[in-house]
């Protein structure tokens, strides 16, 4: 028997090991949700590559996960028939840190720079793989891939730097394919082994696994069995007296173990949407994407014609962390199925525009060929059609949110992902008539509650025919701008556009309704009141003072005009009607740097 190696572990995985076995002491029953995850994913790797390798599936083992518990012993085995690991993998998966949910986690934990670890961050993240030894003392994971003729042991303790890796030699424990976990439950901890417990775990923390989760369990059988009655009481009946025997029946329950289908597998996407609760909309989302806030909204339907396809799609409650994911979203948000078939989430504008990036959810097509690669996505003109679908759906949920009794809902959406629609502006022409009315601004008569377009609009005046903004920095020096005097004494209602994306998009969107968008710091601001008499006896009036100013400044103005649109201030300094507004050049010069 060749000996088993010795390893050592990833830094990470040492210190990540060493909080969950002296730090993290709630919530270790999330042990059971990312040891079940894995081996669906490792069920979905191995469905999806069959599809173009059907060897794969020679052995016909049904795909599913089992969980045995002994409650005597205190050990737990997890079995899946999934795609396996190879002895390198082994090593690579389970002695180093890879994956970004647990990187995630290390992050959020040193952010947080609490002492004792926060026990919520664990419901929030999972530390996969490792959270085994929550309850743990030792973990054993046997896996046969189907790349590999042997199968191989990863065999590591709580509190060991070190783990070790051997040969599967016991041929009782040879599987056909997939991963066994053997948990060795610590002493305080052995009570997750009661078979209930599993079930009840297994039915609270996995009920959208979409591979049939079995649990052995105890049943009972009830049987009628006949029994010879009792002679004394024979003879009493017996009148003649004659002691007939006679038969009589029992009820019995045969107690014996078995399998037991634990989990809904029918995908809760394939359900009649009247039929789906809200919480259930609400737990499918969090136990999906690993969030621990619902949703804000959600959405689920079914298109039909053309193309067909089956989808929920969520609003998250908060934004993503991290500030530059925008345009470059990494987030794995849009799951696709093939007739219910996992095939990727790792898309980049194939199924949504990257603006939308933070809507999240799960897209089921029976259109696609099974082995849908990048490329096919990229091209397929079905691919093109759910996407404008998918993005109606997304946007008529966020106007649903917008339509909310309660304000403060959409204020919260707009607070999270306003930027993103912002971009929409700028890079998604197609859809401006149906992002125009999502926006909101502040303005010189609404500084506490941002408006949309359309309050703007009613709130507009028979004589003014345009929207009007003028773009800053900051409310104040909004609120300070001489470019408004004139329109205040008209008492005609300016966007102040603060956020330096603002006047971009207004820009891209150049009208809403018909009613375009004016910058009131512009040149040739026409407000409806001209009077060209009057202005052009104040031009030969000044013409000379004019030119006099223009030779003083020289190269840092164009030119030198007389204006009709202040009040009170002497003079203002005003961008060319084809220049930027001070307000872009600040941003360009900011981006140049
Ligand atoms: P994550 O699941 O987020 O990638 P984990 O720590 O849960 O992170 O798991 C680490 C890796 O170990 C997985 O990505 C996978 O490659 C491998 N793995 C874990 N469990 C299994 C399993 N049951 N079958 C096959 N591979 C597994
Ligand atoms: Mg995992």
């Amino acid at each position: 028997e060749p000996p088993a190696e010795k390893y050592e572990y990833q830094a990470e995985v040492s210190r990540l090991m060493d909080l969950i076995v002296h730090s993290l002491y709630s919530n270790k029953e999330v042990f059971l949700r990312e040891l079940i995850s894995n081996a669906s994913d490792a069920l979905d790797k191995l469905r999806y590559l069959s599809v173009t390798e059907p060897g794969l599936l020679n052995d016909a083992v049904d795909l599913d996960i089992r969980i045995q518990a002994d409650k005597d012993s205190g050990i737990i085995t997890i079995t899946d028939s999934g795609i396996g690991m190879t002895r390198q993998e082994l090593v690579d998966c389970l002695g180093t840190i890879a994956q970004s949910g647990t990187a995630k986690f290390l992050k959020a934990l040193k952010d947080s720079k609490e002492a004792g670890a926060d026990n919520n961050l664990i419901g929030q993240f999972g530390v996969g793989f490792y959270s085994a030894f929550l309850v743990s003392d030792k973990v054993v994971v046997s896996s046969k891939s189907p790349k590999s003729d042997k199968q191989y042991v990863w065999e590591g303790e709580a509190d060991a730097s070190s783990y070790s890796i051997r040969e599967e030699t016991d041929t009782e424990k040879l599987l056909p394919r997939g991963t066994r976990l053997t948990l060795y439950l610590k002493c305080d901890d052995k009570g997750f082994a009661h078979p209930e417990r599993i079930q009840k775990l297994v039915k609270n923390y996995s009920q959208f696994v979409s591979f049939p989760i079995y649990t052995w369990q105890e049943k009972g059988l009830t049987k009628e069995i006949e029994v010879d009655e009792d002679p004394s009481e024979a003879k009493k009946d017996g009148e003649d007296g004659k002691a007939e025997k006679k038969k009589k029946t029992k009820t019995v329950v045969e107690k014996y173990w078995d399998w037991e289908l634990t989990n809904e597998t029918k995908p809760i996407w394939l359900r009649t949407p009247k039929e789906v609760t809200t919480e259930e909309y609400n737990e499918f989302y969090k136990k999906t994407f690993n969030e621990y806030l619902d949703p804000i909204a959600s959405s689920h339907f079914t298109t039909e014609g053309e193309v067909e396809f089956r989808s929920i799609l969520f609003v998250p409650a908060v934004a993503p962390s991290g500030k530059d994911d925008i345009m470059n979203p990494k987030s794995k948000n849009i799951k696709l199925y093939v007739k219910r078939v996992f095939i990727s989430d790792d898309f980049d504008g194939e199924l949504f525009p990257r603006y939308l990036s933070f809507i999240k959810g799960v897209v089921d097509s029976n259109d696609l060929p099974l082995n849908v690669s990048r490329e096919i996505l990229q091209e397929s003109r079905i691919v093109r059609i759910m996407k404008k679908r998918l993005v109606r759906k997304a946007f008529d949920m966020i106007l649903g949110i917008s339509m909310s009794k309660n304000r403060e809902d959409y204020e919260k959406f707009w607070e999270n992902f306003g930027k993103h629609l912002k971009i929409g502006c700028i890079d998604d022409h197609e859809n401006h008539k149906r992002i125009a009315p999502l926006l909101r601004f502040f303005s010189n008569q609404s500084e506490e509650e941002m408006l949309s377009l359309d309050e703007y609009i009613e709130n507009m005046k028979p004589e003014q025919k345009d929207i009007y903004y003028i773009a800053a920095d900051s409310l104040t020096s909004a609120r300070h701008s001489p470019f408004l005097e004139k329109l205040a004494e008209k008492e005609f209602e300016v966007f102040f556009l603060v956020d330096p994306i603002d006047e971009l998009a207004v820009h891209n969107l150049k009208s809403y309704k018909e009613k375009k968008f004016v910058d009131i710091s512009k040149e040739d601001l026409d407000l409806g009141d001209k009077n060209e008499e009057k202005e052009k006896e104040f031009k030969q009036e000044f013409a000379r003072t004019c030119d006099w100013i223009k030779k003083r400044l020289g190269e840092k103005v164009a030119s030198v005009q007389v204006s009709n649109r202040l009040n009170t201030s002497p003079c203002v300094i005003v961008a060319g009607k084809f220049g930027w507004s001070p307000n872009m050049e600040r941003l360009m010069k900011a981006q140049s740097m």
